[in-house]
């Protein structure tokens, strides 16, 4: 009977790592499927032995194992530690001309470029050292490719024929709709769309840039006139990303601005089409910073690295937004403090940033809230390098393994426990490694 139970437990260990092996292979993860079938080997191994022990001595371990079992089971559901929410906002607006795509942008006018650094001298040495660089998209940098480059082109080119029609003229009479039933519509249809989440949140100043930093309404204030905002967020391609920092990644995240921004367009004619007043927010064309109404929209939480860290696919995604006056049914928000708890302890972002861009120390008050502030003109310097976008921490983030029931079991884990995160992290560097290579895509 012994015997059989170890045989059972053999064979249980073993169909566990075989999955993780299937898996990793349809990832593509090569590391991972060697190292999850080599433990689908060499992990039965000591319960068959355990098997053919002396019936007392097998039932003596096999009591401990099981205690053992139970107390890492009760181990891994205490929380251990009771995570605080920190403050996440003190009010401050964010002033769009401090970006780095507006700082780029100046460069094309003589006046601007003197009003602005005579504003913020201590940005001109920053900016000088990657204005010398070759430059985004550049048919110099060091990852150019022809048709990658011209296909993220064509993306780009197609992004800036919508921007002009991201504020809808509404229709002059009002549709009076049931409150709950417009955001389920608006939710269901952006997610029919290709958006993998929706949320909803009531606007805050903090949410609007104070003024404008791109295009023909340079140096405008922000003036708010919408109380909802609708965020959605759409996938970036794992491989393309992986490949980074090359060239496929800028077609991914070129392809995914135009898709979250079409998305966003429709919702905003929609709103229009029933009598509201609307607008999208799509790349180049901002007024709200989309990771703030994402945060408060429930969608996720701000991470180490600066971007939006969302529940089923981490920073792999792409956002945009939708302003509008259509009374709309904001979203619970419900804090996930388990997320900084990761991001406090893996660093793996910080670690593998070629620009080194991204900090590896404590979180620091800036504004007047606590958070991480990455290096935006060390990680635009080495943009302007490649000529292309980067997206390595995207890319090795241990949030941003696919959607399956295998990655989120261990998500799942992360959020429960403080000993569960440690060794999340611990079997993340195990099985992808603890600073993966870009892979080779063919495309
Ligand atoms: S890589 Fe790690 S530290 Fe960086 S954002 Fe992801 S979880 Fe946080
Ligand atoms: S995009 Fe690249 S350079 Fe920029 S912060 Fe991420 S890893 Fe660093």
């Amino acid at each position: 009977m012994i015997q059989i139970i170890y045989f059972i437990l053999a064979a249980l260990n073993s169909s566990f790592f075989i999955w993780y092996a299937m898996v990793s292979y349809s990832e593509k993860e090569p590391l991972a499927t060697m190292r999850s079938l080599l433990l689908a080997i060499t992990s039965p191994i000591p319960f068959i032995a355990a098997g053919y022990l002396p019936q007392e001595t097998g039932l003596t371990i096999l009591i401990i194992l099981l205690t053992l079992t139970i107390v890492a089971a009760v181990l891994f559901y205490i929380p251990f530690k009771r995570l605080a929410v920190e403050n996440e906002s003190s009010g401050y607006r964010i002033d769009e001309r401090n970006t780095m795509f507006s700082r780029l942008e100046i460069t094309q006018s003589p006046e601007k470029t003197k009003t602005y650094y005579a504003e913020n001298p201590e940005h001109l040495a920053l900016d000088k050292k990657w204005q010398i660089k070759h430059g985004l998209m550049s048919s110099s940098s060091s990852m150019y490719e022809v048709k990658a480059f011209a296909a993220a082109e064509a993306s780009f080119n197609v992004i800036a024929s919508l921007r002009n029609s991201v504020s809808p003229a509404p229709l002059a009479i009002k549709k009076i709709l049931n409150t709950k039933d417009a955001t389920v519509f608006i939710k269901n249809w952006a997610k029919k769309l290709g958006a993998i989440d929706a949320g909803v949140c009531e606007l805050k100043p903090y949410h609007f840039y104070s003024h404008r930093g791109r295009g023909k309404v340079y140096g405008d204030k922000v003036e708010i006139h919408h109380q909802y905002g609708i965020a959605i967020t759409v996938e970036m391609d794992k491989d393309y990303l992986a490949a980074g920092p090359a060239a496929p990644t800028l077609m991914e995240s070129a392809q995914q601005y135009l898709n979250s921004g079409s998305i966003a367009l429709q919702l905003a004619h929609f709103c229009a089409n029933m009598g509201y007043s609307a607008r999208a927010h799509i790349d180049g064309n901002y007024e709200v910073v989309c990771p703030l109404v994402a945060r408060d929209a429930g969608l996720g939480e701000i991470g180490r690295m600066g971007l939006l860290m969302t529940h089923s696919l981490g920073p792999r995604v792409r956002i945009a937004v939708i302003t509008t006056d259509m009374p709309l049914l904001a979203d619970d928000r419900k804090h996930d403090a388990t997320v900084l708890d990761f991001c406090d302890i893996c660093k793996k972002c910080a670690e593998v940033c070629p620009g080194q861009a991204i900090p590896t120390d404590d979180k620091k008050e800036i504004h007047g809230i606590r958070r991480w502030q990455i290096n935006q003109e060390e990680c635009f310097s080495y943009w302007c390098t490649t000529g292309t976008d980067c997206g390595r921490c995207m890319s090795v983030c241990p949030y941003s393994h696919p959607n399956n029931r295998l990655h989120n079991l261990v998500r799942w884990g992360i959020k429960k426990s403080w000993l569960f995160r440690r060794m999340a992290l611990w079997m993340d560097d195990f099985f992808y490694g603890r600073k993966p290579k870009p892979i080779k895509l063919k495309f």
